[in-house]
């Protein structure tokens, strides 16, 4: 089993919002959702979606506004949900950077495709190149699959836990410090502590390391950070 990819919902209509999540779960991915603006800018930060999948008029706080905060930060693909008739709203949205757009009311098969679409550039896109692989020693890890394994054994890491390990093997051999790493995963506004992420490379030290106090893969920078091992 692979980590599933997770999405944020940010839709008021009940009914529309209960279709996607449904849709989604059967398909294999983990659904979170916020019925307003102020709740999906706030879940954002914490939970880390890998896609967002927008609904340009909420009742609070509209889709383009929402957009525009994001972008300041985080460049996970957004799609943008909208109503017939928004063309404005739409090109607009995907002018300030969502991925893609789909209108009200959608089918399943072109939701799902829709998805695909945008998870996959966005990992192609993170990665700078079109490198799904990467591998140091006994370590693989697929970006795509979201499977990291050690001697061809699977590891099971959590959704934050494989985005470590992703965000430094994208960098393998340069060290990231610990802000640019939670400023990656958590946001620019993201509380700068060290503990978290400490506890989470434990975490991942236990499950990759054959040693975890004399690892192979992830090496403490102390005081900076970690550093992934180069290939
Ligand atoms: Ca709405």
């Amino acid at each position: 089993m692979t980590a599933k990819a997770k999405i944020l919902i940010v839709e008021d209509e009940e009914p529309i919002s209960n279709f996607i999540e449904t849709t989604l779960k059967a398909n294999d991915y983990s659904v979170i959702c916020a019925k307003n603006g102020q709740e999906a800018l706030s879940m954002i930060p914490s939970h880390c979606p890998d896609l967002i999948l927008l609904d340009l008029g909420l009742p609070d706080i509209d889709g383009i506004t929402i957009l525009k905060q994001l972008r300041t930060w985080t460049s996970t693909p957004v799609i943008v949900v909208s109503a017939r008739g928004d063309e404005a709203d739409k090109v607009e949205a995907l002018d300030i950077g969502a991925d893609d757009y789909i209108v009200k009311p959608f089918g399943t098969s072109e939701l799902l495709a829709r998805i695909r679409t945008a998870i996959r550039h966005s990992t192609s896109t993170h990665s700078g190149t079109t490198e799904t692989l990467f591998c140091v020693k006994g370590l693989k890890i697929d970006f795509q699959k979201r499977l990291v394994t050690i001697d061809a054994n699977e590891v099971h890491l959590t959704q934050i836990e494989f985005k470590i390990v992703s965000l430094l093997a994208r960098s393998a051999g340069r060290v990231l410090t610990y802000d640019n790493i939670i400023t990656e995963l958590w946001g620019p506004y993201a509380i700068k502590d060290n503990q978290i992420l400490r506890v989470n490379m434990a975490n991942i030290r236990r499950k990759l390391e054959k040693n975890p106090a004399a690892p192979e893969y992830i090496f403490t920078e102390v005081g900076i950070g970690y550093r992934m091992a180069e290939e």
